[in-house]
C-alpha cells in the first residue's frame, strides 16, 4: 500500500523519505536537517511508518511544545485515510487535556491536586476512561471526541501508550523525569536542534522565597514543625546567598526532610476542609527528591532582596538524553536548524546517515539578497552608546529600504534597549516585551524588534493569506547566549572529550540555531524572497561563516549598510519581486 498522502513527493521530500527508511533499516542513527517549508514531517511520517508495517516496530514521535503536536497528527491523520489500520495514541500535559475548562485555569500543581482529588472520590465524570476509538483529525477533534464520549483524554492515552504502535508526544513523555518505557520503540525526535535547551527545561527546578515561605507557613499550620524549622533554614539560605551556592549545602538543609507524612495529612485536612488539597510542601518535595537522585546539578540564587529565587539545573543534558533514549531500538533526529556536526560531537553519536539540505539548495540564490555590514559588532567590550548609535542608524537604512515588514533580532534584552534609544521609526512597529503585536492588522510595512530565542523569531509564522509579510531580516550581533557560570561549568563539563570545540558545543551551537531561526521566519517557502542583514563584522570571520555558509556565500560586504542600498533597490524592483512587493520608498 502507498502510505505517501500526498500525489506526488515536492523537491527533496524523497531525499528525506528515502534517507530515513536507510537509516531505520540499516539500524543506524538518522539525523535530517531540512529546511521548513520543504514537507518534512509527511516525508519522514511515511518512512517510519512503512518500517513499522515491515518490521513490527513501533514508533515514538516527539515535538517540543504542544503546538508542533498538529503537524504530525495531520500528516498521520492523512496516511490513515489511505486505509492505514493502526493503533495510535496521541498525548500531552494533563491539564491541556482535562475535560473541566474551569481546572484549566489554575496553577499546574493545585490542578494536579484538584484531579487526584475528583479521581479520588469518584467525582470525575470522565474517570475511569472508556475503551473508544478516537477518530484523528487534529488534536482539538481528538480531545473533544473523547471528553463527548465520557473518557478522560490524558488517562484514555495514558492507558493506551504502551501497547500503541505509534505514539505523537510532546517531550515529557520521552526526557521527563518520568518518561514513558521507549524500549525497542524507534523514536523520531522533531525540533531536535532545541533537545539541549528542553532537557535542561524538563529537569530545572526553580523555588522563591515566596514558595518557601508558603510551604513554612503550611507546615506550620498544619502542626508540622520540625518540617517548618527545616524549611526557614533553607529560606534563610536564599535570603542570605547570592549568584553560584554548593548543590551539597542546598542537600544539607532537605536532604533528612520527611515530607511525605506532611503532605498525606495536610492533603487530607484540605479535603475535610473542602479546599483545594495542594500543599506548597510538593515543591520542597520535589527539590530534595532531585538532590537526592543520580542527576548532577549546577545551583544558584537569582534575584533581588525578598524575591530571590532558587534554581537548579542539571549539569549534563547530554547524559541525560542519552538516559532517556536507553533501550530505544532507533532515533531519527529532524530540525530545519541543526548545526549537525557540533549536534552529533556534543552527543558523541557513533555512526550514522546524515542529509543536510542546505539553505541555498531550498530557496533558489536570485530569491534572496545577503549583506554584511563590518562596521558594527554587538562584541561585549565594544558595546558602546557609539556603537548602539552605529546599529540604530543601519537599522534605519534597513527599514527604510524594505517595502514590507522588517524583523530585527537582538542578542539580547539589554542591546535592545541599547539600541532602541536612538532609533526613531516612522512605521508602526513593536519591541518584543509585555506588549503583542496586533497581528491581525499587520500593515504593509512594520518593524518588529524580537531577541533571540524569545517568541518573535521562534514558532511564529508572519505568514497571511500564504503571502510572507516580511520583506527583510536584520541579525543584529551574534546572538550568542549571555556567558554565564551554569553555561561556563557546561562547557567544562564537555571540555575532556571535545577539546576546543567544547566552548562551541555551548555557545556557537546556540548562535548558529538562533541566527538560523530568525532567517526562517523570511523564507518559509522556495518562493519566499527577501533580503538577509546581518550587522556584525564577526558574520565575515571564519567561525560563523563556516557554520552559516550555505547562507552567506555570495553576500555583499559593506562598512554601511547604506553601500548596499542601490542593490538592495534593484533587489527589491526586480521583475520576479515587483509583483510581490510595491516600490521601495527611497
Ligand atoms: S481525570 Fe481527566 S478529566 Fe478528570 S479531572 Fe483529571 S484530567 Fe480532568
Amino acid at each position: 500500500m502507498e502510505l505517501f498522502p500526498y500525489r506526488g513527493f515536492r523537491p527533496f521530500q524523497k531525499e528525506v523519505h528515502d534517507a530515513v527508511y536507510r537509516g531505520l533499516l540499516e539500524e543506524k542513527l538518522v539525523l535530517i536537517n531540512a529546511p521548513t517549508g520543504l514537507g518534512k514531517t509527511a516525508a519522514v511520517l511515511t518512512a517510519a511508518l512503512r518500517y513499522m508495517l515491515d518490521t513490527e516496530t513501533s514508533v515514538h514521535y516527539v515535538v517540543r511544545t504542544r503546538a508542533e503536536l498538529e503537524p504530525p497528527v495531520r500528516e498521520l491523520s492523512k496516511i490513515l485515510n489511505r486505509g492505514v489500520d493502526l493503533d495510535y495514541v496521541v498525548i500531552k500535559s494533563r491539564q491541556d487535556m482535562c475535560c473541566y475548562s474551569s481546572l484549566k485555569k489554575l496553577d499546574y500543581l493545585e490542578f494536579l491536586a484538584e484531579c487526584s482529588l475528583l479521581r479520588r472520590m469518584g467525582r470525575c465524570a470522565y474517570y475511569p476512561p472508556r475503551e473508544v476509538q478516537a477518530p484523528l483529525r487534529s488534536v482539538s477533534t481528538y480531545v473533544k471526541f473523547l471528553c463527548a464520549s465520557q473518557s478522560c483524554p490524558y488517562e484514555y492515552a495514558r492507558q493506551k501508550m504502551s501497547g500503541a504502535k505509534l505514539v505523537i508526544s510532546t517531550y515529557y513523555y520521552v526526557f521527563g523525569r518520568e518518561h514513558a518505557d521507549l524500549k525497542g520503540r524507534v523514536v523520531i525526535i522533531d525540533e531536535a536542534h532545541s533537545l539541549f535547551d528542553a532537557v535542561t527545561q524538563l529537569h530545572s527546578i526553580v523555588l522563591s522565597e515566596g514558595d518557601l515561605r508558603a510551604a513554612y507557613k503550611e507546615a506550620k499550620k498544619y502542626g508540622f514543625l520540625d518540617e517548618a524549622a527545616k524549611i526557614y533554614r533553607l529560606l534563610t539560605f536564599i535570603k542570605r546567598s547570592a549568584g553560584a551556592v554548593d548543590v551539597g549545602d542546598v542537600l544539607g538543609l532537605v536532604a533528612d526532610l520527611d515530607l511525605e507524612n506532611a503532605i498525606w495529612e495536610i492533603t487530607k485536612r484540605k479535603t475535610e476542609e473542602k479546599v483545594n488539597p495542594y500543599t506548597p510542601l510538593l515543591l520542597v518535595k520535589e527539590l530534595r527528591d532531585a538532590l537526592r537522585g543520580r542527576l548532577r546539578y549546577y545551583a544558584e540564587v537569582r534575584g533581588e532582596y525578598l524575591a530571590k529565587t532558587l534554581a537548579l539545573y542539571p549539569l549534563d543534558p547530554t547524559a541525560l538524553i542519552k538516559e532517556s533514549l536507553r533501550g530505544v531500538k532507533n532515533v531519527v533526529y529532524i530540525s530545519g536548524t541543526l548545526p549537525i556536526s557540533i549536534f552529533a560531537e556534543s552527543l558523541a553519536l557513533p555512526d550514522f546517515v546524515k542529509l543536510d539540505i542546505s539553505f541555498s539548495d531550498f530557496i533558489p540564490r536570485h530569491n534572496y539578497l545577503s549583506v554584511i555590514d563590518v562596521g558594527v559588532t554587538t562584541k561585549f567590550e565594544e558595546r558602546t552608546e557609539e556603537m548602539y548609535l552605529r546599529i540604530a542608524e543601519r537599522l534605519a537604512t534597513a527599514i527604510n529600504m524594505s517595502p514590507g515588514g522588517v524583523l530585527a533580532m537582538f542578542p539580547s534584552y539589554d542591546v535592545m534597549k541599547g539600541v532602541r534609544k536612538y532609533l526613531k521609526i516612522s512605521v508602526p512597529h513593536w519591541y518584543e516585551g509585555p506588549q503583542e503585536v496586533d497581528w491581525e492588522n499587520l500593515p504593509e510595512k512594520f518593524f518588529i524588534g524580537a531577541v533571540a530565542r524569545g517568541r518573535y523569531v521562534e514558532g511564529v509564522e508572519y505568514v497571511k493569506d500564504g503571502k510572507n509579510l516580511l520583506s527583510t531580516v536584520v541579525v543584529v550581533g551574534v546572538p550568542y547566549p549571555e556567558p554565564s557560570p551554569y553555561l561556563d561549568r557546561r562547557v567544562e563539563l564537555l571540555r575532556p572529550r571535545l577539546k576546543e570545540r567544547a566552548w562551541s558545543a555551548v555557545y556557537l551551537y546556540h548562535a548558529v540555531v538562533s541566527t538560523r531561526q530568525a532567517i526562517g521566519r523570511l523564507f518559509r517557502s522556495p518562493e519566499d524572497r527577501g533580503v538577509l542583514v546581518f550587522l556584525d563584522r564577526r558574520y565575515a570571520e571564519p567561525e560563523l561563516w563556516n557554520e552559516l555558509k550555505d547562507v552567506l556565500t555570495g553576500s555583499l560586504i559593506v562598512s554601511h549598510l547604506e553601500e548596499a542600498a542601490e542593490k538592495t533597490a534593484e533587489f527589491f524592483t526586480s521583475a520576479s519581486t515587483a509583483s510581490r512587493w510595491p516600490s521601495p520608498r527611497r
